[in-house]
């Protein structure tokens, strides 16, 4: 750590934030949970000379459910995210991911907007929200804009948020009813930053017909990303006539697109393998759970 004094700054609003953030520019960080911020700062990743504390800025930390959405804070807290009831039916992919990320001392303090702002491949909250069609509200002093999470990850540790915004906020739409969703990640153990992590949703007609499929993968590339030309080969299939040969072009579809690299945590062998194994599981489980549907 080169630099072992900063200035700390807690802004009240966050428009007084990226006041600051103007003021200040690449020698400011914001800090939300700070469990990235400061290993980063350990290792002279990033230059910490003023540390804007977002954590203190009422009203960044909520779960609100309206009739077509629900919209998170982005300083919601990991541990808030999974016990949600707000969270229920497809959206639960949301809180499984929260369950599934590092402990729960690291969920008490980690947020999910600090999650998705740090752009890691393996960010274990982008899948669900990759596959959800979430929105991002982002503010500078100047203003507010939307954002698609598609549109978020530009690439490695890269977002869409230029050096003075904030992003305040995650909106999340309720997917219709005939909609299942499922998330997955393997680790080498269960407190682990994923190997692979990923996420599905496919929602069908009154007939039985996929009218929208969603599948996206994390730590297979340099950003979480969805692969839609997997999503493509599911479309518009009628989910009773979904089998086993379907499901094996789909997952080696997914096995085709993705750009998995080897690290200490997997090889990129391995990566691509349980990718497929991974894209054939999540299909089941949600197919079985509209079949199910359809004939009840
Ligand atoms: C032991 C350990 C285990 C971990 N395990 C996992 C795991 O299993 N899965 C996983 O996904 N992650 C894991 N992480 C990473 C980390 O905990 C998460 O990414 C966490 O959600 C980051 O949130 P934070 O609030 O602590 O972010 P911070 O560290 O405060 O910030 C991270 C980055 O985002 C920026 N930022 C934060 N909030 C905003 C905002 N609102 N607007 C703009 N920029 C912002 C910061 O400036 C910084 O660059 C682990 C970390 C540790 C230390």
């Amino acid at each position: 750590m080169n630099n072992t004094t900063f200035k700390y700054l807690r802004p009240i609003s966050p428009v007084k934030a990226c006041e600051l953030k103007d003021k200040y520019g690449e020698s400011s960080r914001f800090w939300a949970g700070g469990t990235d911020l400061l290993l980063q700062w350990k290792e002279d990743v990033v230059c910490l000379d003023y540390c804007i504390d977002l954590s203190f800025i009422p009203d960044l930390d909520y779960i609100r459910k309206d009739s077509d959405a629900v919209s998170i804070g982005a300083l919601t807290r990991v541990a808030s995210i999974e016990t949600s009831s707000e969270l229920n039916h497809s959206l639960s992919i949301i809180r499984e991911a929260a369950g599934e990320l590092a402990t729960p001392q690291i969920r008490n303090t980690a947020t999910i907007g600090g999650n998705i702002c740090r752009a890691a491949p393996s960010a274990d909250m982008a899948p669900p929200l990759l596959v959800l069609d979430a929105e991002m509200k982002f503010v500078s002093a100047s203003g507010e804009r939307w954002v698609a999470m598609d549109a978020f990850f530009l690439d490695l540790n890269q977002t869409a948020l230029e050096e003075n915004e904030l992003l305040a906020e995650i909106k999340v739409p309720i997917p219709p009813v005939e909609t299942a969703s499922c998330f997955l990640k393997i680790g080498r153990t269960v407190i682990d930053i994923a190997i692979v992590n990923m996420a599905a949703r496919m929602t069908m007609d009154d007939r039985g017909i996929l009218t929208d499929v969603r599948i996206a993968f994390g730590a297979v590339a340099p950003t979480p990303l969805r692969i839609k030309a997997a999503e493509e080969i599911l479309l518009g299939t009628d989910v009773s006539t979904i089998d086993d040969t379907l499901v094996g072009k789909v997952s080696n579809k997914v096995g085709d697109e993705i750009k998995p690299i080897t690290d200490v945590r997997g090889t990129a062998e391995y990566r691509r393998e349980i990718s497929r194994v991974l894209t054939k599981r999540a299909i089941e489980n949600i197919i079985q759970t509209l079949q199910g549907r359809l004939n009840s």
